[in-house]
C-alpha cells in the first residue's frame, strides 16, 4: 500500500529536529533507518503529517568507550556493530544480536536507536540492552536526560521517550573482568522476527557467579527482564541443574501470546531452552572461552 501523504523534513541539527517535533507533536515522527516506520506507514498502521529525517544530522553514528561506558550513537547502523573490532573483541553479545537481525540489506540501514525507540518487544536489541543494564540518552528541548533500560519500555510500541525527544545515545557500563554474555534467538526462517530470544550476561569469579542479568525477546508485551531467573544464579557456582532451574524460572517469567509463531506453551519451552544455551555460552565466555 501507499502511505498517506506527509511532509518530509530534513533538519541539519538536533535543535532544528527537536523544534519540528515540538511544533508538530504526535503528528510527527523521527525517521532513522525507516525499516520499521515506513512499513507501518505503508500498512496504514501509522498516519503522520510530518516525517523528521535525522540522517543529515552529523555526529550521531559512533561506537566508542569513554568514562566507563561503551557509547553507541543513536543513528549507528547494525552493520557498524558487525564491522567493529571493539564489539567483536569485547562485546560478543552485541555481535550475536546484530547478526540475528533481519538480513544484510536491512542491517545496512536500520539503526540501533530506531530498534530501541520503536518499542517493539519482537526486536532483538531490547533484551540484550536489558542484560547489559544499558542507559538510554534522550535529547529534547530541555537538554539531555538518561533513562535506565528497566524504565524505558512502557507498553507495546510505547517507550519513556517524550514526543519531542530523540534517542541520541546508548550507554552500556563497561563490563568488569570475568564478564561474558550471549544472545540466542529462534526464528522460523532467516530474517524473521524471534519466536523467542534470550540474552544473558554474567560476571564470574572463578566458578562463582557474582552477577547475572537475563532479557527476553518477544516473550510479552514489552521486552522482559527475567530478574528472578538471573538472581537465582548469583553467589552460586552454576552447574547444569542450576542452569536448568534458572531457565525454567525464565520461562515462568515470560508472558508470550499465541500467534503464527506458535502457542504459549511452545514459546515458553523455547524460552527455557534458549536460556540454557545463552547461560552456558555466557559462562563459557566469562571464563575466557569464545
Ligand atoms: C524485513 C525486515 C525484517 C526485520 N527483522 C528484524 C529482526 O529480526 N529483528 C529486529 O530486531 N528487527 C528487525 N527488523 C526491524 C529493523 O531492525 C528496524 O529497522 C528497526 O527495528 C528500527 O530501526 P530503524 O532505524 O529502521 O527505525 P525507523 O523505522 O526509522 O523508526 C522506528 C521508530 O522509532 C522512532 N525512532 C527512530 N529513531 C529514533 C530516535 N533516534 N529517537 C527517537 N525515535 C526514533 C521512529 O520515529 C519510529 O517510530 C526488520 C525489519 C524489516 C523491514
Amino acid at each position: 500500500m501507499i502511505p498517506e501523504s506527509f511532509e518530509y523534513l530534513a533538519p541539519k541539527t538536533l535543535p532544528e529536529a527537536i523544534s519540528y517535533l515540538q511544533q508538530y507533536g504526535d503528528d510527527a515522527k523521527i525517521l532513522s533507518g525507516g525499516h520499521s516506520l515506513i512499513p507501518m506507514m505503508k500498512l496504514r498502521l501509522t498516519a503522520l503529517s510530518h516525517i523528521v529525517d535525522i540522517n543529515g544530522i552529523p555526529g550521531l553514528e559512533y561506537i566508542e568507550e569513554s568514562d566507563g561506558f561503551l557509547k553507541i550513537g543513536g543513528l549507528t547502523r547494525e552493520v557498524a556493530l558487525e564491522d567493529s573490532a571493539l564489539i567483536r573483541d569485547k562485546y560478543p553479545i552485541l555481535l550475536d544480536t546484530a547478526k540475528m537481525i533481519a538480513d544484510p540489506q536491512v542491517r545496512n540501514i536500520a539503526t540501533i536507536g530506531g530498534n530501541l525507540a520503536h518499542g517493539d518487544p519482537a526486536n532483538d536489541h531490547p533484551a540484550t540492552m536489558i542484560s547489559l543494564d544499558a542507559r538510554i540518552v534522550a535529547t529534547g528541548p530541555n537538554g539531555t536526560r538518561t533513562i535506565g533500560i528497566s524504565d524505558f519500555f512502557i507498553s507495546l510500541f510505547e517507550t519513556a521517550l517524550a514526543p519531542d525527544e530523540i534517542l541520541t545515545e546508548i550507554r552500556i557500563p563497561i563490563p568488569p573482568a570475568g564478564s561474558g554474555g550471549a544472545y540466542f534467538k529462534l526464528e522460523r526462517k532467516v530474517g524473521d522476527f524471534a519466536t523467542a530470544g534470550v540474552a544473558a550476561q554474567v560476571v564470574m569469579n572463578g566458578d562463582r557467579c557474582t552477577s547475572a542479568r537475563i532479557g527476553l525477546t518477544n516473550a510479552g508485551d514489552v521486552p522482559i527482564n527475567a530478574s528472578g531467573a538471573a538472581y537465582s544464579l548469583v553467589n552460586h557456582s552454576p552447574d547444569e541443574a542450576m542452569i536448568s532451574a534458572a531457565a525454567k524460572m525464565a520461562a515462568d517469567e515470560s508472558e508470550p501470546t499465541e500467534d503464527l509463531r506458535g502457542p504459549v506453551d511452545y514459546k515458553q519451552a523455547m524460552v527455557k531452552e534458549l536460556t540454557k544455551r545463552a547461560l552456558r555460552r555466557a559462562i563459557e565466555r566469562a571464563k575466557g572461552g569464545q
